[in-house]
Formats: C-alpha cells, structure tokens, sequence
C-alpha cells in the first residue's frame, strides 16, 4: 500500500470551489459570481491594453534577461508601489524609513509581512475584522501569529458596526497588530467613513496597537488610485509605522503572475534599513526570490508617464462598469417589488456585493438558477453584465418570496 494510504481528501477552498462547481455544470445559463476577478460586459477576462503595451516593450528589449532578481525583488517596482500606496510626496520615503519588498501578490505579501512580526514582534496576537477574506485567518495562523476577530459588519444595518469596532480594538492588549482593509473591504463592501477612520488611527495609536494594511483594490474601490490609499496615508501621515501588502491582481489585471509589495514603514531610516536585513532572511529560505515578469510590467507602466495614464483611464472603465452594474441590479430589484431594503447593493463599495442572503437562499439559487456564490451571499459585481442582471434578480426574487 501507499506510504500516504492515510492521507484524508481536503475540503475544496471555500471560495476557489465555486468555481470548481461552476464548472461541472453544463447549463448554458450558468453564472459564476464566486471569484473574485474582473470580467468584460461579455463575460470574458480582460487583459488591459497597457499590459499589452508594456509586455510588448519587454519582449522587444533584447537586452533583457532571465537571471535572479535579488531576494527582495525588483528595484524599481519597489520604489514605485511604495510611492503608488504612499503617495509621491510621501516624507516617510523622502526620510528612507519604508523598506519595501516585492512578494507573491497580496497573499504572499501577508504571509512575508507576518512571518517576520512573528519574528521580530514582541506581539503575536493580530486582530482581523468580523468578517473578512477567508485566507487571512489561515495566512496569519500558519506565519506564527494568533488571530482574534473585531467585530465589523452589522447584518441589520448591512452596514459597519462602528461601535463594535470601537470596544473590540479598545480592549485589545497594548501593542497588539491590527489587519485593516485599506479600502473595498472583502467580502462585505462596507468602508469605514474618512471621520470614523480618524477615530481608528486616533485609538489605535493612543494604544499603540499596529496597524497592518492589506490594499488588494487601490483604485478599485472608486476608481481613483489616491482616494484608495487615504486610510494608509493618514496612519503614514501621523509619523508612526504601519506595514501595507500590496496587490496588482486586481487593479492591473495580473492575478496570475502574482505580483505585489510588501511596505514596512519604519520611524527612521536606520530601522527600515535593519528591517529589511531581516525581511530577506524571511524570504530566501520560502522561495529564494520573486520572479521577474509581472514586476517588470508593473516597473514599466508605473515609470511611464504616458502608460501610467493610460492605466488610470482602464482601471477606472473597469471600477465604473463595477458600480454601474450595482445600480443595474438594485433597479432590476426595485422593479420586481422584491421586497426588502436592497440599498446597500449601492452604498457598498469594490468588488463584491455581501447580499445579506442565507446559505439556504444561496443554494436554491445555485440549484434552480444555476448562479454560483460563496454561501455567505457573497457576490462579485464584476461577474454581471446587463445581459445576466435579470437573471440575477429573478432568482434573487424567488429566493426571498
Ligand atoms: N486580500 C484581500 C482582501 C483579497 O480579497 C485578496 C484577493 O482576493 C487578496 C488579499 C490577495 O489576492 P492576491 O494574492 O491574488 O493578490
């Protein structure tokens, strides 16, 4: 027999399995509102055309070639994602106190970015909001550190349990690190208000607790890259240290080449230096370096005046179409009479709708509509076209009557 006779069949990743379902089924009416990934009016991935442009400039440069790129990556797309999240006037990179290091997407990003609090931290217990992406627990748990919830959303306002948030973070212990959505949090759409983001920084930093950003939506959430980072920048702004894991999956469209930033903002240029000494040290023994090709196109449209324009005009056509079809279904609601208060289908923001429909809800939708979810009613916006919102909603429409 197998020396792994005793191995038990893993359960399917709860959100990547939508995904596997959606594809067993051969009904051509099919929708796949699980993942988490732009996709054009006629359903299709989009690749933007200033990804083109840049991949074509790549492939044109014979001078370039395929050797190792250092342990933390490439250096110019480091600068350039720090001042994308920071802000090209940002002291914090005048003063060289933000070690910046390019990671595995988002999720690689997190994990570098945890590995080395519970390293180099003296707290291991991270707080992560109630609810959130479903990789965050298991990310922070495997890197070392202790996860605990704050709460977040309120299921009766569909909206922020503000409060909540207050008394949770309030009683947390001295010190103890915090994971914020930097904007478009997954999977509810519901940000916290410029004012109560104030408040937030202002408790957290009277407590010392610390922050760390997971910014998977810069210029997403409202189509605009600076309006995106504004909760970052106020925590940079008041001189303290935070860290960020950035993402271009989504805002440039490159999920699988995997590429993102990890930024440690430090108070002083000698601790970044000292931080990132140890960053490589987290680094070289998971995957030794990270590879060249996303990071490079990424370098190149980010150092490009002309294609850094050309991609703010894309990812905004693409958070537009996002909060278009947010008004399409809220419209398509209203006009069956479905009854219940479906606002918040526009007041949330980013990618995902959280619906506020049950498990038992979602799978009567899956099995008569043949329209895929995660069970908690989460639905990506950027999966709907005009042609599919009615059906959406006529199966929104018989689940709740
Ligand atoms: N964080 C959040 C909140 C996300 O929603 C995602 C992707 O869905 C990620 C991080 C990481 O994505 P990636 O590793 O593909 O950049």
């Amino acid at each position: 027999g197998s020396v792994f006779a005793n191995v038990v069949q893993a359960p399917e990743d709860p959100i990547l399995g939508v995904t596997v379902a959606y594809n067993k089924d051969p009904s051509p009416i099919k929708l796949n509102l699980g993942v988490g990934a732009y996709r054009t009016e006629e359903g299709k991935p989009l690749v933007l055309n200033v990804v083109r442009r840049a991949e074509q400039q790549l492939v044109n440069d014979r001078s370039r070639v395929k050797e190792y790129l250092p342990i933390t990556g490439l250096a110019d797309f480091n600068k350039l994602s720090a001042k994308l999240i920071l802000g090209s006037d940002s002291p914090a990179i005048q003063e060289k106190r933000v070690a910046t290091v390019q990671c595995l997407s988002g999720t690689g990003s997190l994990r570098v970015g945890a590995e080395f609090l519970a390293k180099h931290y003296h707290q291991h217990t991270i707080y992560i909001p109630q609810p959130t992406w479903g990789n965050h627990p298991k990310v922070f748990t495997l890197a070392g550190l202790t996860v605990k919830y704050y709460r977040y959303y309120d299921p009766a306002t569909r909206g922020l349990n503000f409060q909540g948030l207050l008394e949770d973070l309030g009683s947390a212990p001295s010190g103890a690190i915090v994971l914020l959505h930097a904007c478009a949090h997954n999977p509810t759409g519901v940000d916290p208000t410029p004012d109560q983001w104030e408040q937030i920084r202002q408790l957290m930093r009277s407590k010392a607790l610390l922050p760390f950003f997971d910014s998977a939506y810069q210029g997403f959430a409202s189509g605009n890259l600076d309006a995106d980072a504004q909760s970052i920048r106020m925590f940079v702004a008041d001189g303290g240290e935070c860290l960020a894991a950035q993402s271009y999956a989504k805002n440039m469209g490159l999920y699988g080449e995997r590429v993102g930033a990890l930024s440690i903002v430090c108070k002083a240029a000698d601790v970044a230096t000292r931080v990132e000494s140890q960053l490589k040290l987290v680094i070289r023994p998971m995957y030794s370096n990270p590879p060249i090709h996303g990071a490079s196109i990424v370098a190149t449209i980010l150092g490009d005046r002309d294609m850094y324009t050309e991609w703010t005009v894309e990812l905004k056509a693409m958070a537009e179409r996002i909060i278009s079809m947010r008004q399409l279904l809220f419209d398509a609601l209203k006009a069956r009479g479905t009854p219940g208060d479906w606002s918040h289908i526009i007041k949330q923001i980013g990618m995902f709708t959280f619906t506020g429909l049950n498990s038992e809800q979602v799978a009567f939708m899956t099995r008569e509509y043949h329209i895929y979810m995660t069970s908690d009613g989460r639905i990506s916006m950027a999966g709907l076209s005009t042609r599919t919102v009615p059906h959406l909603a006529d199966a929104i429409q018989a689940a709740v009557t």
